[in-house]
């Protein structure tokens, strides 16, 4: 089956433009994904730095391609971005994470919040509040298990609407995190007015954090701005013991990468269940 697929793509490919052809195959490959449940929910935990404990998971999603195989979302995001796709795959991906957190509850396994990422086009929608309330009624989910986290650059791109959505959320019950904090363009004076709870330190300031000293400033920087501003701060991409010990050290709250874990499938989450210290 795999031999014949390749082949059909190149026989599209003849004449056309390759990339065209493949985007246009994919786009209808992904649209059927969405109706008929390919994708899937991967967790990975977020880490108290002092106590070692499990405060959250970030819900990250993939595509069981039937005949390409596990695909990241690196791959296919942005095309659900520009195809709007990403309306409805962002509607499963909620769904799917707010079930999924139930599940957890009514067992008596606490993950702390669970965190879905949005794209800027989903949480620009008319009704995307509504939307959500929807989803937390048809899941019975309490908003306070569920946090919504939105890049520093969507966010700060028509700041003032953002400002109404998040209020608009924010007065739901659920948790508000700006992702990938330090690469885009943040105005300050918007940023003390996002009614949010959490800044992610974007891994790129994180790899060399221990040797690199621009790095190691910015990171700081972050650090002490989230503090002042009453924010809890993230590291993502924590890969080895030396980042971690530097970011506890400077005050860091929380943790994320491939030190403490991949992102797993839910039933692959049991060692890390709140009670379970991780050092
Ligand atoms: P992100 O939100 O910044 O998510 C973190 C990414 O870093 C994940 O990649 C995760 O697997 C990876 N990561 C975690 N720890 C480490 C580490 O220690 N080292 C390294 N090198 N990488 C680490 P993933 O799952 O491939 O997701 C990539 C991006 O795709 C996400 O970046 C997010 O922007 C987007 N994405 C994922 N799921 C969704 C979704 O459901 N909806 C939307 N709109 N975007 C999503
Ligand atoms: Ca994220
Ligand atoms: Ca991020
Ligand atoms: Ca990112």
């Amino acid at each position: 089956a795999k031999e014949a697929g390749k082949n059909n793509y190149q026989f599209y490919t003849r004449g056309m433009n390759a990339t065209a052809v493949n985007y246009l195959l994919l786009e209808n490959d992904l649209r059927r994904a969405i109706e008929q449940d390919q994708l899937s929910m991967y967790y990975q935990p977020q880490i108290d730095l002092q106590t070692g404990s499990l405060m959250g998971v970030e819900a990250l999603v993939r595509w069981q391609h039937p005949e390409r195989g596990l695909i990241g979302p690196i791959n296919f995001i942005s095309l659900a971005e520009e195809t709007g796709l990403i309306v409805p795959l962002g509607e499963w991906v909620l769904r799917a994470a707010c079930q999924q957190q139930k599940t957890w509850l009514q067992a008596g396994k606490y993950v702390g919040k669970v965190a879905v990422n949005l794209s800027a086009r989903q949480f620009r929608q008319q009704r995307f509040a509504e939307r959500i309330a929807d989803i937390l009624t048809e899941t019975e989910l309490p908003a306070k298990y569920l946090e919504l986290e939105i890049t520093e650059s969507s966010a700060m791109e028509h700041a003032g609407e953002t400002i109404n959505m998040l209020n608009l959320l924010n007065q739901m019950g659920l948790s508000l995190a700006i992702d990938d904090f330090g690469t885009g363009y943040s105005s300050l004076a918007y940023l003390k007015r996002f009614p949010i709870q959490k800044l992610k330190i974007d891994r790129s300031f994180i790899s060399d954090i221990y040797t690199d000293q621009n790095d190691a400033s910015i990171a700081r920087s972050i650090i002490g701005l989230a503090h002042n501003m009453m924010l809890n701060v993230v590291a993502e991409g924590v890969e080895d013991t030396n980042q971690a010990e530097w970011l506890r050290r400077q005050g860091c709250d929380q943790a994320q990468g491939f030190l403490y874990a991949q992102p797993m499938p839910a039933g692959r989450l049991e060692s890390f269940f709140k009670g379970g210290t991780f050092s």
